[in-house]
């Protein structure tokens, strides 16, 4: 294992990388893991990449150089937390800034090692503690068209069903470095709420080696599915109490605008209250613990427009989406 040092205020932190070098091209791509401290999934996709990696001695099958990090914000692993611990600072908004934060510094050492290098570059997340996400990628849309379009073909060869196609914020790693560096940047979101999901990750291995292979990093045609679904965004259903929550449909389920969806029982009253979906579309993200808080996501949907007010099932790319297992 190989380690860049970065002095931040008061510390001096290691950052853990592999390197594998092949032979032929010179491009290289980066594959990080754990930006998020909280993200298990994220980071345990990286660890299938790294087994993977070794077992199949890739530096002797390998076009180009791959670079892994395991895990890029160490501190906010040990304490299970999305952010920093050092300044409390979320790292995937602190690309491309001037001050000197400790995550700032984090994130500049880690454009300036591997970032500025890099000609592809995929970032493995998950939905972090309280939210489980159905798996997806996403592409963060700007300008500079060769990235956006090299990302798609990320997403595409990736081959989750469900792609998001959205602008993102200042900040971000996939903004940032594409737009300073032209550097195409790959979003996996895979699981979440501290919880390993060994099945999807599982594919999510196959997806990076498709990737690997699309992009000419590695032989063999990748195998890219048939239908896939580029949504724009997602709608997050607040709580109305706060209570103990039941929810009764899952993750990847069809729903009508007026369904009930679960339900709320609030202690103080003795009374229980129904969850009813304020729109029609496929649950998305559900959360992970039976606690509700007033005002606090509890679910998200992806809307189905086509499909309002009258309960018809009409459209048909919402309808494929049903039969997404979980
Ligand atoms: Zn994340």
């Amino acid at each position: 294992m190989k380690h860049i040092h970065v002095k931040i205020p008061g510390h001096e932190i290691e950052i853990p990388y592999l390197h594998y070098k092949g032979k032929g091209s010179d491009k290289i791509c980066v594959i990080s893991g754990g930006v998020h401290g909280d993200e298990v999934n994220g980071i345990s996709l990286v660890r299938k990449l790294i087994e993977y990696c070794n077992e199949n001695d890739i530096e002797k099958k390998l076009n180009g150089e791959l670079i892994v990090l395991p895990v890029c914000n160490q501190s906010g692993f040990e304490n299970q937390t999305h952010h920093v611990s050092y300044d409390k600072k979320d790292l995937n908004r602190c690309f491309n800034k001037k001050q000197k934060t400790a995550s700032n510094l984090i994130a500049n050492a880690l454009e300036k090692y591997f970032y500025s290098k890099a000609d592809l570059a995929i970032d493995c997340h998950d939905s972090g503690k309280r939210h489980i996400l159905l798996p997806h990628t996403r592409v963060h849309t700007h300008e500079d068209q060769y990235c956006t379009n090299c990302t798609r073909e990320m997403a595409k060869a990736f081959g989750s069903k469900i792609i998001i196609e959205r602008k993102g914020k200042r900040g971000m790693l996939a903004i940032e470095m594409s737009k300073k560096h032209k550097l195409p940047i790959l979003t996996i979101e895979i699981g979440g709420a501290l919880k390993v999901a060994h099945k999807h990750l599982e594919k999510g291995l196959g997806g990076l080696v498709n990737i690997l292979k699309a992009q000419g990093f590695l032989h063999g045609e990748p195998r890219v599915p048939s239908e896939q679904f580029y949504l724009k965004d997602r709608f997050g259903v607040p709580a109305k109490h706060t209570g103990v929550l039941k929810l009764n449909k899952k993750l990847g389920s069809r729903v009508h605008m007026g369904d009930q969806i679960g339900s709320i029982y609030v202690p103080k009253k003795a009374k229980t209250y129904e969850v009813i979906s304020p729109m029609c579309g496929i649950i998305f993200s559900i959360q992970s613990v039976d606690v509700a808080k007033e005002g606090e996501i509890i679910f998200s949907i992806l809307e189905d427009r086509k499909c309002h007010k009258k309960r018809r099932m009409t459209s048909g790319m919402v309808e494929e989406l049903k039969n997404i297992k979980m």
